[in-house]
């Protein structure tokens, strides 16, 4: 085999979705793993419904993916344009060759005179298809009807009757009745040419070896491969990707399939995350490991093992993945890619976020194996802002479970005078009682060279409140934690006294004291 050249071909009139982000993927891949090229073309012949807009959200999908390309727009490269508006005479020019050869011929029909003639083809054979009424027209005929100005377009003339095959690199061996088939429309009335014949000639001209695209347009391959053929060029490999179909194995639901792969972006879903459950619509790593990097699925990604039945979109999966390349995060990576999120909630500015930096990953450490995408994280870390609490409905309840809970509190309080706690966020300067953060039994340096207490030794402080007031620990910690961040849920409750910070606690348990 030659040199590999693959191809993604997006259609500028709308958001790039799943289904084109994992074909551009599988591409990719294909491309790497054999060491060819990856070719991004602009099928934008559609002026009417293509933008601006819908090019630069593709780009931009495939950029936050990590899908590069080698040639295409703003790469460049020796088969441009890579725009297929500006490689309009090249259709021009193949229409006219196949219209002298006869492999291509005018049609003159009205919409209605269509119509009926499907209906006829309807009745007579079963198939709803044009009947060819202008295949046989004579050249006097077609010169006649030109002179007269009438209206055409440029149908490709579907030669034989027999069958014809193509032999897909996933779906095997396919038989198509070319009785089927009909004199498809290359050139609509305006001049303007369709999806068949630019995709056809620009794959021919471009020197694409292997044409990897989702299932929908296996019969679109049939057309470009008789077209191809019909002008003396080599055809393409085919591949078509199995479908991806919904949890129910039914077709994807029209909110997943038209999500804007950017909305993923933009809700904090981790872009390896989404290329790793991508590679899986349609291929597996083995048996049974089910995370991996992309360079190791280059490494071993073949066509042939490619599933044939349509792979399932599992939407818990995915937030499961999403959730376990999260957890593999570096502290410092996290609290990298959340900040934006923590700077759009108004929680802190990124100088603030740099100035303390330490304190934020702590903060966030805390609840890095909790979410799912970034998005999550503000509303988990928010109290830890907040001048005024206020308590949901199940943190009230455990502040007024029982009359003993004010002495527990104001005893746990008095408590924490003999321990060293580190002062809070913002007011305090942060960078020598913040280095050391989440120890469990180290303990980090206080400003003036002292140690504070750890999150630990908070914790055996507490438990000694609750023995001399004989309760329980629990019954000790959950109105604490109710008190301090206004829920009952969350990490472990000694970490967020330690990084909540003296000044704050003590204003929310007198806070509360207040409210009881
Ligand atoms: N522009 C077509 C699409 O977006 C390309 C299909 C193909 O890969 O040939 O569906």
């Amino acid at each position: 085999m030659g040199h590999v050249r693959v191809r993604f071909a997006p259609s500028p009139t709308g958001p790039l979705h799943i289904g084109g982000a994992r074909t551009a993927l599988y591409n990719f891949m294909f491309a790497r793993s054999m060491g060819g090229h990856f070719i991004l073309r602009v099928d934008d012949t559609d002026k009417a419904r293509s933008s601006q807009e819908s090019l630069e959200n593709i780009l931009t999908g495939l950029q936050w993916l990590g899908i590069d390309w080698d040639e295409g727009p703003g790469k460049g490269g020796d088969f441009g344009p890579y725009f297929q508006s500006e490689r309009m005479d090249r259709y021009q020019e193949c229409v006219d060759r196949l219209l002298e050869e006869n492999k291509a011929y005018r049609c003159f029909c009205s919409p209605e005179r269509i119509q009926e003639g499907r209906e006829r083809m309807q009745k007579a054979c079963g198939l709803a298809m044009y009947d060819r009424s202008c295949r046989n027209l004579s050249p006097e005929e077609v010169q006649a009807k030109l002179a007269q100005g009438i209206p055409f377009t440029v149908r490709f003339a579907i030669q034989g009757e027999g069958k014809v095959q193509l032999q897909d690199q996933i779906k095997g061996l396919v038989e198509v009745d070319l009785r089927q088939m009909d004199d498809w429309v290359m050139l609509r009335a305006d001049g303007s040419p369709l999806y068949n014949l630019c995709s056809a000639i620009d794959d021919a001209d471009m020197e694409i070896t292997h044409i990897i695209r989702g299932e929908e347009h296996f019969m679109n391959g049939v057309k470009q491969m008789l077209l191809l053929q019909a002008l003396g060029k080599d055809v393409p490999e085919f591949a078509h990707l199995p479908l991806i179909l919904g949890k129910n194995g039914k077709k994807l639901s029209k909110r997943m399939a038209q999500t804007n792969l950017l909305d993923y972006r933009d809700q904090g879903y981790p872009a390896e995350a989404l290329v790793n459950f991508f590679t899986l619509l349609g291929w597996g790593f083995d048996a049974e490991r089910e995370i991996f990097s992309v360079e190791e699925a280059i490494g071993r990604f073949r066509l042939k093992d490619v599933g044939k039945s349509g792979s399932i979109l599992d939407e818990d999966k995915l937030a499961w993945m999403c959730g376990m390349y999260i957890r593999k995060q570096s502290r410092e990576d996290f609290l990298r890619n959340v900040t934006p999120w923590i700077v759009k909630e108004g929680l802190a500015s990124e100088e603030e976020i740099e100035g303390a930096k330490e304190w934020f990953a702590n903060i966030l450490a805390c609840d890095q194996e909790r979410v799912r995408k970034y998005e999550e994280i503000p509303s988990k870390i928010s109290h830890y802002f907040k001048n005024n609490l206020e308590y949901d409905k199940k943190a009230w309840k455990n502040l007024t479970k029982s009359e003993e809970i004010p002495g527990l509190l104001k005893a746990w309080l008095e408590s924490l005078h003999s321990l060293r706690l580190p002062g809070s966020w913002p007011r305090r300067p942060v960078e020598a009682d913040t280095q050391v953060l989440l120890p469990t039994d180290k303990e980090a340096p206080t400003p003036s060279g002292g140690v504070f207490s750890s999150p630990k030794e908070l914790e055996d402080a507490a438990r000694a409140v609750a023995e001399a007031k004989g309760v329980g620990f629990g019954k000790m910690v959950h109105p604490i934690r109710a008190a301090l961040t206004g829920t009952t849920m969350g990490p472990s409750l000694f970490d967020i006294v330690y990084l909540l910070g003296k000044e704050k606690v003590e204003t929310r348990i007198l806070s509360a004291l207040k409210a009881l």
